[in-house]
């Protein structure tokens, strides 16, 4: 039986920052991994695999679209498919062997296999049980369906599914229209396929800004995909052919159908715990099904923690790595904290959306004052030179103290501009900081410092 300061069940962003960090700070540390490789959802099927066949398409559509417009005259690119899943797969296997690359160089223990905690102090993995002052569990999440949806991974598919099919389809109905929906919506309308988003809403990316929401969803139109909206999806129905999805209208109970050759179902995910052993333990969890955590990311149980997609909060992997940052700093003895009004949203589609902070019906819900700084990327010149001016900067600042209090982008490089607006904001930077600091000519950020103007007194350039 080994003995350690620290163990962490799942290595995930949350979890592989966490036991580097641990390690760091002088404490011996181990990751347990059911899976055979290293990184999580976020690097085995998620954000990193996802963010490859975007890269890839997006060169595709440029290629296609914009080429011939600069002068760039030759055959078009074709795709080759298998050359493509394997770059992508290439890309997996790279970062998830460097995260095996940290551990040893950081001597974490990877304990290979699924664990379960058996009682506070122990971590039980295949037949051996290790002990350990300090568990931390970072076991994620996983897909989840809809009532009456069978995912078989075949003709009805989860994003991992969508990830690796044998072709590019004709069509694809894509149930849901959040962030992974619209993306891999994306990578396939890229590659020619007919796309039909089915969403319950009436509109696109709940919880964002509702002029971005609106933006984007006419951008993607323009660009051919469709829309079912304010539509509960009753059934799915695989057959030899393809599949019929049946939805019921939300307005008038009025039912509708769509039949297309993969159906992707991309309604959000729940919470991974199984296997744990959390109810024996007496983990308490929330009626959503996640470990329920104090503000250090405390469980119920002493010496047990919880951090990333199986907590509360936003399941995003750069949230899952600051509590692990900040949950291995509170177990050093440390003040480990995330500032969660900080937590910046992007979509990686063409153009990017990123934003952060409040939105402005939060701030009308919340009866703030305040102003609104706009700048459209059609006065940024750069925007305009590579066909990108299409979208905003938007500020939202405090009315009185000029306090920046949240900022929604739709545009080139969205989830890069956003990052000086939260440093900003974790300087507690009025609008007029950001406005009078000195931006390089011709960037996209220019069109950041430009809204920032137009919170004050004007901007120059629209
Ligand atoms: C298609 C897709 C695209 C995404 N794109 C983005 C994006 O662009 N940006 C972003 O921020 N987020 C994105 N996400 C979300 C992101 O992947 C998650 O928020 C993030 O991975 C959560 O990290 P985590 O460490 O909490 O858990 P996970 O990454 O889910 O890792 C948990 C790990 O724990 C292991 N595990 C679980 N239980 C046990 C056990 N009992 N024993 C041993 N091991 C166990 C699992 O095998 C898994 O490897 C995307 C997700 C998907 C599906």
């Amino acid at each position: 039986m080994a003995s350690y300061d620290v163990i962490v069940i799942g290595s995930g962003p949350g979890g592989y920052v966490c036991a580097i960090r641990c390690a760091q700070l002088g404490l011996k540390t181990a990751c347990v991994e059911g899976r055979e490789t290293l990184g999580g959802t976020c690097l085995n099927v998620g954000c990193i695999p996802s963010k490859a066949m975007l890269h890839a398409t997006e060169m595709l559509e440029e290629a296609h679209v914009n080429f011939e417009k600069m002068g760039l005259m030759g055959e078009k690119p074709k795709v080759d498919w298998e050359r493509m899943l394997a770059y992508k797969q290439n890309t997996i296997d790279t970062n998830t062997k460097g995260i095996e690359f940290l551990f040893k160089k950081n001597k974490i223990d990877w304990l290979k296999g699924w664990g379960s905690i058996p009682e506070a102090g122990k971590v039980k993995v295949g037949d051996e049980v290790h002990e350990a002052k300090h568990i931390v569990i970072a076991s994620g999440s996983d897909s989840s369906s809809l009532p009456g949806v069978e995912v078989d991974e075949d003709k009805v598919v989860s994003s991992t599914g969508a990830l690796e099919l044998k072709e590019p389809p004709n069509s694809m109905i894509v149930i849901g229209g959040g962030v992974i929906g619209l993306e891999l919506g994306s990578v396939y309308r890229r590659l020619g396929t007919q796309i039909t988003v089915v969403e319950y809403m009436d509109h696109i990316l709940p919880g964002m800004d509702a002029e971005v929401q609106k933006t984007f969803q006419r951008m993607l139109k323009k660009e051919g995909v469709t829309f079912v909206m304010g539509a509960a999806v009753q059934k799915v129905e695989a057959s030899d052919g393809g599949s019929t999805v049946t939805w019921k209208a939300k307005k008038d109970d009025k039912e509708g159908s769509a039949e297309a050759d993969i159906v992707l179902v991309s309604t959000g995910r729940r919470p991974f715990t199984d296997g744990l052993g959390l109810d024996a333990l007496g983990v308490e969890m929330t009626d959503r099904g996640q470990v329920k955590t104090d503000g250090h990311w405390k469980t119920s149980v002493d010496g047990v923690y919880a951090i990333g997609d199986c907590i509360a909060g936003p399941m995003l992997a750069h949230k899952a790595e600051d509590e692990g940052m900040a949950v291995a700093e509170t177990i050093a003895g440390q003040a480990g904290h995330v500032n969660y009004d900080v937590i910046p949203g992007v979509i990686y589609t063409h153009p990017e959306v990123a934003s952060v902070g409040k939105t402005e019906q939060q701030l009308k819900d919340d009866g703030r004052a305040f102003k609104v700084g706009k700048f459209s990327f059609m006065g940024n010149g750069r925007a305009k030179a590579n066909f990108m001016g299409d979208g905003f900067v938007k500020i939202l600042a405090d009315k009185e103290t000029d306090r920046i209090l949240g900022a929604h982008i739709i545009g080139p490089m969205a989830g890069d501009l956003i990052h000086e607006i939260c440093v900003a904001m974790e300087f507690g930077a009025a609008a007029e900081d950001l406005a009078r600091t000195c931006h390089a000519h011709p960037t996209y950020s220019e069109a950041v410092r430009e809204a920032a103007l137009a919170c004050g007194d004007g901007a120059i350039h629209s």
